[in-house]
């Protein structure tokens, strides 16, 4: 069970000290609160201002993780220097590389015949919204209530079964929306640890991970990090089950821990080129 991270402050100070830090940040319902419609997740100006500033500091790398596609994340969130991730992991882009994981590649347009059933299928019900992610779909239904999600539930799963069935695709379930997606066990976790050891690769010093997130996909990326660094859940109470560490309790409460890490980070290099005085 994940505790409270404030006490813990202190202990995570020390263990980062002197390594360089990466930071796994998923978006929605960790940078921007949850909100009714997902258009509406939006990064507030003085956070994005903040988001840039950390891209400054030296010893802190910082990627960010989503659901959403890579063109959106990169549209919503608009900092240079930023290593985005879209799609669950599916694909990525640095300045040296774009990468589509080769599953996704040869998915897309089954997944594209397979938006379109849903979307005829489901058009009774304009409070469920089909979105079309090319690598992945994201079938959100936060707006039905649950008279009529029986029905919804039914209609998505006779158009999905065939294809589940023989592995074409694969179905995973997040806060009130369901995912299809290629037929890989490639997820946050995997990705987390690939570009962990990629930028390690660059750095003498051992690289220390931190990944916030708030949502049962970033469950994978708690589990691949375990013992490893810092595992951050958004969650407002202690009892929800989480492989994460610890807990925050809002995206506010995020931005907080954000903020002390980039003083700690920047007060190092200080006594580094400057001594303590
Ligand atoms: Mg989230």
């Amino acid at each position: 069970m994940a505790e409270l991270l404030w006490p813990h402050w202190p202990k995570l100070e020390s263990r980062m000290k002197k390594r360089g830090v990466m930071l796994f940040l998923d978006y929605d319902g960790t940078l921007t609160p949850i909100v009714r419609h997902p258009s509406l997740a939006r990064l507030s100006p003085p956070r994005r201002k903040f988001l840039e500033m950390l891209t400054q500091v030296d010893d802190i790398k910082t990627a960010i993780i989503s659901g959403r596609s890579l063109a959106e994340l990169k549209q919503l969130i608009r900092v240079k220097g930023i290593l985005y991730v879209g799609n669950h992991g599916l694909e990525f882009e640095d300045p040296q590389l774009h990468f589509i994981h080769p599953k996704a590649q040869t998915a897309q347009a089954l997944l594209k015949q397979v938006a379109q059933k849903l979307t005829q299928a489901l058009e009774d019900f304009p409070e469920v919204w089909v979105e079309d992610k090319t690598l992945t779909l994201s079938i959100h239904y936060r707006k039905l209530n649950e008279s009529k999600a029986i029905f919804v539930r039914k209609i998505f799963s006779n158009i999905l079964q065939p294809y589940l069935r023989i592995s074409k695709l694969a179905l995973t379930e997040g806060k009130k929306v369901w995912e299809v997606r290629p037929p890989t066990p490639w997820n946050k976790g995997r990705m987390v640890l690939w570009l962990l050891a990629r930028f390690q690769a660059h750095l003498p010093k051992k690289v220390f991970p931190i990944y916030a997130g708030d949502d049962r996909t970033d469950e994978d990326a708690f589990r691949a990090l375990k013992g490893k660094g810092i595992t951050l859940k958004v969650a407002e109470h202690r009892s929800e089950s989480t492989e994460a560490s610890y807990y925050v309790r809002s995206p506010s409460e995020v931005f907080l821990f954000l903020r002390k890490l980039k003083a700690l980070k920047e007060k190092e290099r200080e006594v580094l080129l400057h001594g303590s005085s």
